[in-house]
């Protein structure tokens, strides 16, 4: 998706401050952070959201998931982390490239 903004930061086209990479995804600071630590994971292929996950996906998602708790203990999360994903206009999502938000830090209270 050439006007994709994350595609064009897993191509490098556009700057980002990356944390972690590998060959699925890749995890970089969110622009605008809502608490001490705010991460972005996506995968380097273009999926605009949840709704166009098939079962080929699967193991990416799995990866996805199980990069959460190491990410969070990287960035010294000790006590917990929070992780969102926003799906469709309802549900707050601005980029439509599939994103989770990894959140931690002495701010975050409970809903
Ligand atoms: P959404 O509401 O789609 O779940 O969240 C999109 C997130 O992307 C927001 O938290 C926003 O701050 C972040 N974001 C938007 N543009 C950029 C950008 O150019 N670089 C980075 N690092 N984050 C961005
Ligand atoms: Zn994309």
């Amino acid at each position: 998706m050439s006007d994709c903004l994350f595609c064009k930061i897993v191509a490098g086209d556009v700057p980002a401050d990356k944390v972690y990479e590998d060959e699925r995804v890749v995890v970089f600071k969110d622009i605008n952070p809502k608490a001490r630590v705010h991460l972005l994971v996506i995968p380097r292929i273009h999926l605009a959201t949840l709704e166009d996950l098939k079962p080929e996906h699967d193991e990416l998602i799995g990866h996805m998931i199980r990069l959460l708790p190491e990410l969070a203990r990287e960035q010294g999360l000790e006590q917990g982390f929070r992780t969102i994903i926003n799906t469709g206009k309802g549900g707050g999502q601005i980029i439509f490239h599939l994103h989770i938000h990894l959140l931690g830090g002495p701010e975050l209270r409970g809903f």
